[in-house]
């Protein structure tokens, strides 16, 4: 079966076209600047890759340009639509409805938009994709993956806050956890590469990008994750701030004269490394920033790697041991500096990384010396395939 894999942003719009059979990428893509003058499509196929400029008014018409480039006679690798056996939409949150991934109909349809007030920057790009979908291929089913579902595993005492109870009751107020698809993905992994069962495994996940997540998986389940209600919760991020004392949101909106869409946004966009540092959200820049002499950005470095600690001591206790700590994500996968700091100082875990092994980028590889019984892995994460498994699963069973 080939699937096709859709990740819509508010702006933008990533594809992966599948094989199923030897899970090999026939295509792969970006649609930018979606309803913004200067819309684009960059498609790789093969070792080729071309570039479209055209405007796109709306999500249809950037799926309309994605499925006629798959099937178009200059740049295409199927012959037509019906060679599509399926879509899995990556969906940001599914609340407490879906604790699994789930073939889309018009009830799920009613419970994703259900969900647009726990996620109204990210749920409402991914239904537009969904629809757009629906309107241009009716007869091929379409699956729901939710960033969500991997961490509704989590017990009550994880997830609630300590808040009135009527919170949670009216408004679902709770810790749901994010990126559940990679942390899915490299748990699995993992578990291979330890040469264990899932199910016997301790596990610390921490997804380094721009946005960043650690997860405690016991077992296969995530019983924590460091982001919470919105993804703004946690670690110091490119631009979310993480954890803060509560009152430093009011005490700001006060000062600054901030509504609460400000503030949201102030949270959101301008703080993390960004707002710490002054350079850059993008930790290449801020490395590089470090490197020369730049003593914020060389803060906002230590501050992040200072949190990840924090999170996997954490957790660590919350798991009562660790097997493997895993890295992944663009930050996790790529910076042996980074790593290296975070793990630092973490010798009670029974961690001792080899230095020439920390020295990779972007490949799969246990970085510990041989005889540390904590051990660390790098895992290039691939949510696009775990959504395309989960998706030729579920359609394989209809
Ligand atoms: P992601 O959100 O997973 O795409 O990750 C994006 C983040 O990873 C950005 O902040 C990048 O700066 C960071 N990143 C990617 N490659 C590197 C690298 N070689 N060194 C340091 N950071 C990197």
């Amino acid at each position: 079966m080939k699937v096709l894999v859709i990740n819509c942003g508010s702006s933008s719009l990533k594809y992966q076209l599948l094989d199923m059979a030897n899970t090999s990428v026939l295509a792969q893509g970006l649609v930018e600047r979606i309803a913004i003058t200067g819309s684009q499509l960059t498609h790789k196929y093969g070792n080729a890759k071309i570039v479209i400029n055209q405007e796109l008014a709306n999500h249809a018409e950037a799926i309309k340009l994605v499925l006629g480039t798959l099937t178009g006679p200059q740049y295409g690798v199927i012959a037509n639509l019906q060679e599509i056996g399926a879509v899995g939409h990556r969906v940001v949150h599914g609340g407490e409805k879906f604790a699994a991934s789930v073939l889309i109909d018009a009830v799920v349809m009613q419970a994703i938009r259900a969900c647009v007030e726990l996620a109204p920057l990210h749920n409402p790009p991914n239904i537009t994709g969904i629809e757009a979908c629906q309107q241009l291929m009716p007869a091929v089913p379409q699956v729901a993956v939710f960033d969500t579902a991997f961490h509704q595993t989590m017990p009550p005492k994880a997830y609630m806050y300590g808040l009135p109870y009527a919170l949670y009751e009216r408004y679902k107020v709770r810790k749901y956890g994010f990126h559940g698809t990679s942390h899915k993905y490299v748990s699995n992994q993992a578990a291979a590469m330890l040469g264990k069962p899932l199910a016997q495994t301790k596990l610390i996940t921490c997804h380094l990008g721009n946005g960043s997540s650690v997860s405690a998986v016991l077992g296969g389940k995530s019983i924590e994750n460091s982001m919470g209600f919105t993804p703004l919760e946690g670690l110091l991020m490119g631009t979310r701030s993480g954890d803060l004392d509560p009152a430093v949101v009011t005490f700001i909106m006060d000062k600054e004269k901030l509504s609460a869409d400000e503030v949201n946004d102030y949270l959101n966009k301008k703080s993390g490394v960004l707002g710490v540092s002054g350079v850059s959200s993008d930790f290449r820049d801020i490395e590089q920033a470090a490197a020369n002499g730049n003593a914020r950005a060389h803060l906002a470095l230590e501050m992040f790697a200072y949190d990840v600690k924090k999170y996997i001591g954490a957790y660590a206790a919350v798991l009562n041991g660790v097997d493997a700590i895993v890295f992944t994500a663009g930050l996790g996968e790529n910076s042996g500096a980074m790593r290296q700091a975070i793990v630092d100082g973490l010798d009670y875990l029974g961690v001792a990384i080899d230095q020439a092994k920390n020295n990779v980028r972007g490949q799969q590889v246990d970085i510990s010396q041989p005889d540390a019984s904590c051990r660390v892995l790098v895992i290039p994460t691939n949510e696009e395939l775990m959504i395309a498994q989960d998706t030729a699963t579920i359609v394989g069973n209809l």
